[in-house]
């Protein structure tokens, strides 16, 4: 069945292994990897590629946590770490082109990367032609609002799957195995953007855990007849099989009180559906403003949210924490305690939208409130190529990278935090099973594989090297499994 499809697709699977067996990688980019061609560029349906062979040992690797100068063989067994040993060269000896034996050549491997948080029903709408006429003009938060709810009015099915599976493709090139992704439930697009999403994420099953959040970007009590509309859907929403997540904007509420009913309105769906929440909150830099997060966490607490075994609670964004004096900080590191709230930094989105009237910027330096306070946090893309984000790429890694700037660092430490805040982090705040810069036994055997370079001395060698320079090809392994 597999070799029919790829045989379709003009690809020989044993000579693709064989390539990857010894060593001659091919160097285009990661998106036409000859195991899963991309869809063409009109495609909608679902064209689901088969899993490629089960890996048993991933050979002669540089890992986390050893020293650069040691190669190592990686044993792997029902899709988790079995053993870790130093590198065997006679393992090498008499491997087959078909064998489920990976040779890496020298090449790094370390725990797969994961979005945290990324729009999927919202990515590539600067590049889209179809949303061609809807260029940033002034760049500001209202026009990136006015031009997203015009492109919203075109959305169809048909161009939803497409963009959204460039940028799970994308990902998956980029060392993603899993993604917390957004999709928008309002009176404009109805359920077109979750169905489109839930049929990604069944599309992707096994390559990529795509976790999909019933998203409500509008006001559930203000607007048109008081946001009825978007409540009704949401609860509909949240029930559709598949749907793990709900969220909402606060901020965008007309006033204070709503934006109180607002989070009780959500935390409440999310109990009664048993769902987790994640929150876009405190999006803003006025220091005369008093942050939602107590109320969310006065709410929490009111509606007995660790008692009736409510599941994680995330908050992104959260500019306005940026203001925070140390007390601040402390204080708010006792109300959470031990209840499961985490916080998601989105850098890439918040230093091009992020403001204040006199040129002030913020973001959460989430480096240093995982270091210095101890919270459970992670950072994430957000969105990709449209008007609330136009720079940057798919890849978290590039966001981990420029952590180390605007966060100041820049130390090995730090380094392992900032892969941590794209790879297990990030997955925790999913709930997800994660595998550790130590790669222990029984853990999930996720990997990405920073290839060999053409100059020996340039391959990656350290968390560090690929924290400081993402750039690098890379393969992706998901439950022992070649994925891209
Ligand atoms: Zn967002």
């Amino acid at each position: 069945m597999a070799g029919a499809y790829l045989a379709a697709a003009g690809i020989n699977l044993d000579e693709e292994m064989s390539k990857i067996q010894f060593g001659s990688l091919p160097t285009a980019p990661q998106s036409s990897s000859p195991f899963y061609p991309p869809q063409t560029s009109q495609s909608s349906s679902a064209v689901r590629p088969p899993l490629s062979r089960a890996l048993t040992k991933v050979l002669g690797v540089r890992l986390p946590r050893k020293p650069s100068s040691t190669l190592w063989d990686v044993s792997i067994s029902d899709g988790v770490v079995e053993a870790v040993t130093p590198h065997d060269p006679a393992a090498r000896l008499g491997l087959r082109p078909t064998s489920s034996i990976l040779d890496a050549h020298e090449a790094f491997l370390a725990p797969s990367l994961c979005h945290a948080h990324i729009h999927l029903d919202k990515p590539f709408l600067l590049s889209d032609s179809k949303f061609s006429d809807l260029s940033i003009t002034d760049g500001s938060f209202d026009e990136a609002m006015t031009l997203t709810t015009a492109a919203k009015e075109r959305f169809e099915e048909e161009d939803l799957l497409r963009r959204g599976r460039a940028l799970i493709e994308e990902s998956l090139a980029f060392g993603v195995t899993a993604m917390r992704a957004f999709v928008e439930v309002d009176g404009t697009v109805g359920m077109m953007d979750l169905d489109a999403g839930l049929k990604l994420k069944r599309e992707f099953e096994g390559r990529c855990e795509v976790q999909i959040v019933a998203f409500a970007q509008l006001a559930l009590f203000s607007g048109r007849n008081g946001g009825e509309e978007v409540r009704r859907l949401m609860r509909e929403a949240a029930g559709r099989e598949g749907v793990d997540v709900v969220g909402s904007t606060p901020y965008v509420e007309a006033d204070l009180d709503r934006e109180k009913q607002n989070l009780k309105w959500i935390f409440d769906l999310a109990l009664e559906k048993g769902k987790m929440l994640d929150l876009h909150i405190d999006y803003h830099l006025d220091v005369e403003k008093e942050p939602l997060v107590w109320d969310a966490l006065e709410v929490l607490r009111e509606v007995n949210w660790e008692g009736k075994a409510g599941k994680s609670v995330c908050m992104g964004h959260c500019t306005r924490l940026t203001l925070f004096e140390e007390s601040e900080w402390r204080r708010l590191r006792e109300s959470i305690g031990s209840m499961p709230v985490s916080f998601v930094g989105l850098p890439t989105s918040d230093l091009y939208m992020m403001r204040t009237q006199d040129g002030r910027k913020g973001t959460l330096n989430v480096s240093e409130m995982i270091e210095k306070y101890g919270f459970q946090a992670a950072v994430a893309v957000n969105n990709v190529g449209n008007a609330y984000t136009p720079q940057g790429s798919s890849d978290p890694l590039s966001v981990a990278s420029l952590g180390v700037g605007v966060y100041q660092a820049g130390t090995k430490k730090d380094a392992d935090v900032l892969y941590e805040c794209v790879s297990s982090r990030a997955k925790h705040m999913l709930g997800l099973a994660h595998s550790s810069l130590d790669l222990l036994p029984g853990e999930p055997a996720d990997f990405v594989l920073f290839e060999r370079e053409e100059v020996a001395w340039r391959t990656k060698k350290s968390i560090a090297e690929v924290v400081y320079d993402p750039q690098s090809r890379r393969r992706t392994i998901k439950g022992g499994r070649l994925v891209a």
